[in-house]
């Protein structure tokens, strides 16, 4: 045997043995990004994409995997099922049950609100960020007061950032100290608002506005301010580098649904009695109202698109609802829905990237399921007291082979024994919007 023979022996031997034992898995190379879109619902989102109008998912669905995301049934507000999405876990076990506190009302003008303090156990990125990725938390519900991550969390009173600056508490919308200066340039508050700017929303643009009453200008005004800024300060971030685990989070779909889908199709709309003027004065409003969550719709997929250009070509993209939307019922047949009545069962779920077998439909998936798909996309251990399930049917062959799903008892819980809610500078403002909403009483 020469030499040469040995070492290409030698060599051949080191190769086998690498295939013998597998490298560890090492998930999906670029960033996994969550746009959430609270709301979203595929029956206001397909004619759109029809009509070419919403350019970006279209694309995000051509290259990826999308289907229904079935919600919590029965309907639930919203943060309880965004805790979900995050955590994989029940509301029993994640600790998050609506906006305000039940049982917790102080009288019409006071209610305590759910505090981040409150989750009993861990988000996807706290998981994620302890096994050493990168994370950036943007608008997500209830993570105020922010907590420390590794990265950053600006909560989702990103909009309300300069009331809090303002403030005598000295508390922060987000997390570390000085992220508050960073965000404050992109942070708009709905008062800022231009009629120019809102004007995209009224048929008759800028003359249209002056026919809305208050009631409705103001719903529209926080709805938009606090997704402009949510968008705007992930953008900025974002531009600078993205996080291994990047999660964006908007309402603005969501609340223009509940406060203007009665006016926006024809069957929802309310009669006009001429004995209530009430009822005619809606009748006056409605021509202005008629596209406005379309063109919501269309608002978004510009911001949507505008954080996909910031994004490296191996990111994964994964866009989520945590429930679809039913309107507010038919008139005549039963009273108005109201609140979460108006939510429907099925979300959208959308995920694009290099380990996603290009159009693949998603059947049964849950928002149980987010948080394990997330987990093995990054090849973290899936906790076994998750109720959901990895989607691995989306996955390419490449990826699941190289990455088979390991698993863990659980992920742990972090009920902390101060879990009592914790006033906020914005308390009275968001009771508004929820009781503006239908939300409360
Ligand atoms: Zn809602």
């Amino acid at each position: 045997m020469t030499s040469r023979t040995i070492i290409a022996l030698a060599l051949l031997a080191v190769v086998l043995g690498a295939c013998a034992e597998p490298a560890p898995p090492t998930g999906v190379d670029g960033p996994v990004v969550v746009i959430g879109i609270d709301g979203a619902e595929w029956s206001i989102i397909e004619p759109l994409l029809e009509a070419g109008d919403l350019p970006n998912l279209s694309g995000l669905i051509e290259r990826g995997a999308a289907g229904r995301l079935g919600s919590l049934d029965p309907r639930r507000k919203s943060p309880v099922i965004w805790t979900t999405i995050a955590t994989g876990l029940d509301p029993d076990e994640h600790g998050v049950g609506g906006f305000v506190v039940e049982g917790e009302s102080h009288g019409r003008d006071s209610y305590s609100h759910y505090s981040s303090n409150m989750w009993k156990a861990p988000a996807f990125w706290d998981i994620l960020g302890n096994r050493g990725k990168t994370v950036g938390v943007i608008g997500w519900l209830v993570t105020w007061p922010p907590w420390p991550v590794n990265g950053y969390m600006v909560s989702q009173h990103v909009q309300y950032h300069d009331r809090f600056r303002r403030s005598e508490g000295g508390q922060r919308v987000s997390w570390p100290d000085g992220m508050d200066e960073v965000i404050a340039p992109y942070a708009i508050d709905e008062l800022e608002l231009t009629p120019e700017q809102m004007s995209r929303f009224a048929s008759s643009g800028v003359d249209g506005l002056s026919v809305l009453t208050d009631h409705y200008e103001d719903a529209l005004r926080r709805a938009f301010a606090g997704d402009m800024s949510t968008y705007a300060v992930a953008q900025s971030l974002f531009s600078d580098d993205v996080p291994d685990v990047a999660c964006v989070y908007t309402r603005g779909v969501d609340e223009v649904c509940h406060r203007f889908w009665i006016h926006a199709y024809e069957e929802t709309r309310p009669p006009v009695d001429p004995a209530k003027p009430g009822t005619a004065m809606l009748a006056g409003q409605v021509d202005e109202l008629v596209g406005l969550i379309d063109e919501y719709y269309r608002y978004t997929d510009e911001e949507v698109g505008k954080l996909l250009e910031l994004l490296p070509g191996n990111a994964t993209v994964v866009v989520c609802s945590d429930h679809g939307f039913r309107g507010p019922g038919t008139w005549g047949e039963h009273a108005p829905w109201y609140g979460e009545e108006q939510h429907g069962l099925n979300g959208v779920l959308i995920v694009s990237g290099p380990a996603v077998k290009p159009g693949v439909t998603i059947e049964d998936a849950s928002v149980f399921d987010v948080a394990p798909t997330i987990l093995a996309l990054t090849a973290a251990p899936v906790a076994e007291d998750m109720p959901g399930r990895v989607l691995s049917e989306i996955f390419t062959d490449e990826f699941a082979g190289a990455n088979p799903i390991a698993t863990i008892e659980s992920h742990g819980r972090t009920e902390r024994a101060d879990a009592a809610p914790i006033e906020s500078p914005v308390d009275d403002e968001v009771l508004e919007r929820l009781r503006s909403l239908g939300y409360i009483e």
